[in-house]
């Protein structure tokens, strides 16, 4: 890198799902001799003890007390947008000024895809700006096909139109698309399109070359904007320290390392997706009935007394769970998937913990609730085919059925196999392949306007 230091400042939401991989790219980018600025919401902010090599700066005051659920993440999302602007203005202002001082530069201003509102800003300071999607690529694409429903008048889809394949994108169906059936989701969907439409200096995706070639192959044409697939940001920046919310509950390992190989099914529906406590019944007796070991991540605020909800459950379910269960708040999940004794996951397909798993080898059962999740799982289902679709019928003979088809039947095995073989691929291309190459590519894209 040339003599002056260049330093990035990252934008993150307050979900879990976006700071995450935020905070992975900046350890990638920071091991790349970039200085890393992270600009975070004051609520759901990350510990910056975790991370002594950057600099943090919360810059937005509101919604402290919002507890977010998939019924309001799009409002947040877009009180989130319009509240940030002039705070970010100002943040970005001094950190110019402290950057002259210090004789650096601000080379690029990367924000997280649904912070949309940020482009603006940095286009009036005249920052060169990247965007980061924390999605699928196939996803992103998805908007595309919402602006043309939109266009042509198509929404709301019609109930008949529901299972149709989508063109162009199958195997998804028109219930798959992302749609939030909020007042706010119209805006939302066109702003994040919006934000490829602008043609920022370029996209980063955390994705793999191989996993979604053709999506990239067709935003790259339909866009004409650099995209970066760089990821598993996960598995490139390997010694990134923990950014949960919720504190990890590491005795699950003890528990997992008593366990046989590939015995245990670890069931969790990430940070905002939950069942209500008909739905946590109907699971425990299914995975009781199953008669598999599990590691079940129940978070806090799933409801409201889970020692008295445990105490309710029928004596035979209360055994088994003593017996062949481990319940946490949080688990430290990339350990969880990396453990030996997990075989198969029960997932609500949320972009992080599908990456995570297929990295590991683990089949998942797909039970997607909200957003791109569906879009996910139908990848992990009929494109890379170590997935199983989800019935969606939350009632305990089928919820043990699903178990033992992933965990016991052939069925499983073949998935676990191909899942293991999409691993290896993935390790090659994070080693010298696509995502190594696009890496350094990205790099240079950023020393290239600083130059
Ligand atoms: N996660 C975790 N411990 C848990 C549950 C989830 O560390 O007990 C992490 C998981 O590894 C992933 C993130 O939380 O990185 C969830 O992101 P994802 O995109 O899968 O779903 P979201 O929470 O955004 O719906």
């Amino acid at each position: 890198m040339e003599n002056q230091r260049h330093r990035l400042v990252l934008i993150a939401p307050p979900f879990q799902g976006h700071l995450t991989p935020m905070l992975q790219l900046a350890t990638i980018l920071h091991s790349k001799g970039f200085s890393i600025t992270v600009a975070h919401a004051h609520f759901n902010s990350p510990d910056p003890s975790n991370h002594p090599n950057f600099s943090f700066l919360p810059f937005f005051y509101g919604l402290s007390n919002t507890h977010i659920s998939s019924k309001n993440i799009v409002d947040t999302c877009a009180t989130l947008n319009t509240k940030c602007v002039s705070p970010l203005r100002k943040l970005l202002l001094d950190q110019i000024e402290k950057a002259n001082i210090n004789h650096e530069n601000i080379a690029c201003v990367i924000y997280d895809g649904l912070m949309h509102s940020v482009d603006s800003v940095a286009r009036e300071l005249k920052l060169p700006s990247m965007v980061l999607r924390t999605t699928s690529t196939t996803n992103l694409l998805t908007y595309h096909t919402f602006l043309q429903l939109h266009t042509s008048g198509c929404l709301p889809l019609q109930d008949s139109m529901l299972l149709d394949l989508v063109p162009e994108l199958e195997p998804l169906r028109f219930k798959d698309l992302p749609m939030f059936n909020s007042a706010s989701s119209d805006v939302l969907q066109q702003q994040l399109i919006k934000t490829l439409a602008v043609r920022p200096l370029g996209v980063i995706c955390n994705t793999v070359g191989f996993l979604e070639e053709s999506s990239l192959y067709r935003l790259r044409q339909l866009y004409k904007v650099g995209l970066f697939p760089i990821g598993p940001l996960h598995m490139i920046a390997q010694n990134s320290s923990s950014s949960s919310f919720v504190e990890e509950d590491y005795s699950c390992i003890a528990w997992l390392d008593n366990q046989a190989r590939k015995s245990v099914l670890y069931v969790s529906l990430g940070s905002i997706a939950s069942w209500d406590e008909e739905e946590l019944t109907e699971v425990a007796c299914g995975l009781a009935n199953s008669e598999q070991s599990f590691l079940w991540v129940i978070r806090p605020g799933t409801i409201d007394d889970v020692s008295e909800w445990l105490r309710s459950l029928p004596e035979d379910v209360k055994l088994a769970i003593d017996e062949r269960g481990c319940i946490v708040k949080w688990a430290p999940q990339g350990e969880v998937l990396a453990h030996q004794a997990v075989g198969g996951f029960w997932s609500h397909c949320g972009w992080n913990s599908t990456l995570e798993s297929v990295c590991e080898g683990v089949p998942i059962i797909c039970q997607p609730n909200f957003g791109d999740q569906r879009v996910n799982s139908r990848l992990l289902s009929h494109v890379w085919k170590v997935g199983l679709e989800w019935s969606n019928i939350m009632e305990r003979g089928e919820i043990e059925r699903v178990v033992r088809r992933v965990m016991v039947n052939q069925e499983g095995k073949e998935m676990r196999q191909r899942a293991l073989k999409m691993k290896n691929e993935i390790m090659l291309a994070v080693k010298d392949g696509s995502s190594y190459d696009a890496l350094n590519e990205l790099v240079k894209s950023i020393l290239s306007v600083n130059l």
